[in-house]
């Protein structure tokens, strides 16, 4: 959907709504404000719109979780304000979403949702060919500078010089502030510091955390551990996470990534198949001759990997019953931290709840409202990312078209 206008005469442009950000959120936003029959345009800084969602895409893209509400929602941090908005549109109203885009869904053995082609760009592609049929104009390089404020004219940087567009309603889901090479940089923080709104500060989620691997490790890079739990202040995760470089990545840390950055040490539990009182027995059994990695092979099916991490974690080796048991079931994991920010598949923090009324308007601009990652939630990966910037950038579209025909009413 090719901006047709030659960019001189956008010098003043007018719409009922403009979204700014053509990220999931935004896109979705902007689809809602059309359906309820309103001029709508959406304004991204990058050259192309949603390329976040379409690196989202390159491992596969997973749209939702097909879980009921009440285990899909426990998964976000900010569950209250959330739930009115998720519940109106879940799990399975991702799943129509993606049938009316002509897309096919499969449900993994997880539950985890992807299109059945896996990448995000056939998604893209019928989605930017349904809002250009709603009439929804993309306005490609045209960064928003802020600042912040109500008026309805908003001011953007283009290739040929600033722009002023005026709209009724402006949605801002301009997204976090992890991977800024693909257009969400944050950058919008500052202007909402200006205005006076209140944010919680950006922080890495769904990223890897770094541990200071011995060069024992090093042919293990890149390796998978399936079937291992890993705990950290009284929570589990059990699933499949992998040796990094810097660290650990992966479902099973992701799953964690809130207790983790408070508490530094995470345990590895290399055999949860296996209680402590088998593998006490098992120890017990063990054959003189039989070496403590032929025996971690053979008995407790350990691969390479495992074992390998199995004899980095565990130095010195403890040669009692009890201390191997402890060693294979609860091994002592240190971590120095989340791997940088910008590597992180998203970001916490953002704007504050309080600073927005129940319809993601924010109560000191009114006509303003907020979508997507640009809000201070954070849920692990496993569909929750992408379900919460559709359901907010619909909310958020909608509550915009009923702004928008209060204020017409009042005239
Ligand atoms: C590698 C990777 C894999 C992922 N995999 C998954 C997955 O499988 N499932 C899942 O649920 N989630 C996944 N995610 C996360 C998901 O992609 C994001 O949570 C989601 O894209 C956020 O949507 P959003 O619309 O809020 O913001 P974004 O998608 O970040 O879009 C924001 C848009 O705003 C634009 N913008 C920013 N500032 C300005 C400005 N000043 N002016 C104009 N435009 C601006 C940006 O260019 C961008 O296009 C993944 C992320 C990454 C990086």
């Amino acid at each position: 959907m090719e901006n047709i206008q030659p960019l001189k005469k956008l010098c003043r442009l007018g719409y009922d709504v403009l979204v700014v950000g053509a990220g999931p959120a935004g896109l979705m936003a902007a689809e809602h404000a059309a359906l309820a029959g309103l001029t709508v345009a959406v304004a991204d800084a990058m050259p192309s719109p949603a390329r976040k969602f379409l690196m989202a895409g390159k491992s596969g893209l997973n749209l939702t979780k097909d879980e009921d509400m009440a285990a899909f929602i426990k998964n976000y941090d900010a569950i209250e304000p959330l739930r009115p908005i998720i519940t109106e549109f879940g799990p399975k109203d991702v799943i129509d979403f993606a049938h009316r885009l002509g897309q096919e869904v499969f449900t993994g053995s997880t539950g985890r949702v992807f299109p059945k082609a896996m990448k995000a760009s056939p998604v893209l592609r019928a989605w930017l060919a349904r809002l250009e049929t709603l009439g929804v104009t993309l306005l490609r390089r045209h960064r928003w500078v802020g600042p912040l404020s109500a008026g309805e004219t908003h001011s953007f940087e283009t290739p040929s010089g600033g722009v002023k567009i005026q709209a009724n309603a402006l949605i801002l889901a301009m997204g976090g502030a992890s991977w800024a090479r693909l257009g969400s940089n944050g950058a919008w923080s500052k202007d909402f510091t200006q205005a006076g709104i209140a944010q919680s500060e950006f922080v890495a989620a769904n990223v890897g955390m770094q541990v200071a691997w011995s060069e024992h490790m090093s042919p293990h890079f890149g390796k998978p551990l399936k079937n291992t739990q890993l705990s950290v202040a009284g929570a589990q995760s059990r699933g499949e996470f992998v040796i990094s470089r810097s660290g650990i990545e992966g479902g099973a840390v992701y799953a964690l990534g809130r207790m983790l950055r408070k508490n530094l040490l995470a345990k590895l539990d290399f055999a949860p198949q296996i209680s402590a009182c088998e593998l006490y027995r098992m120890i017990s059994k063990r054959k003189p001759k039989d070496s403590l990695s032929n025996f971690l092979r053979k008995s407790v099916k350990l691969d390479a990997t495992k074992r390998a991490l199995f004899f980095e974690l565990n130095q010195p080796i403890p040669f009692d019953i009890i201390g191997l048991v402890s060693a294979i079931k609860s091994a002592r994991l240190p971590l120095m931290g989340p791997c940088p920010m910008d590597q992180a598949i998203s970001t916490a923090g953002g704007v504050m709840w309080d600073e927005l009324t129940p319809e993601l308007m924010l109560k000191s601009q009114p006509g303003i409202f907020c979508a997507g990652e640009m809000v201070d939630w954070e849920a692990p990966t496993g569909g929750y990312l992408i379900t919460a910037c559709l359901s907010t950038g619909r909310w958020a579209g909608r509550a915009a078209a009923y702004y928008i025909d209060n204020q017409n009413r009042r005239l």
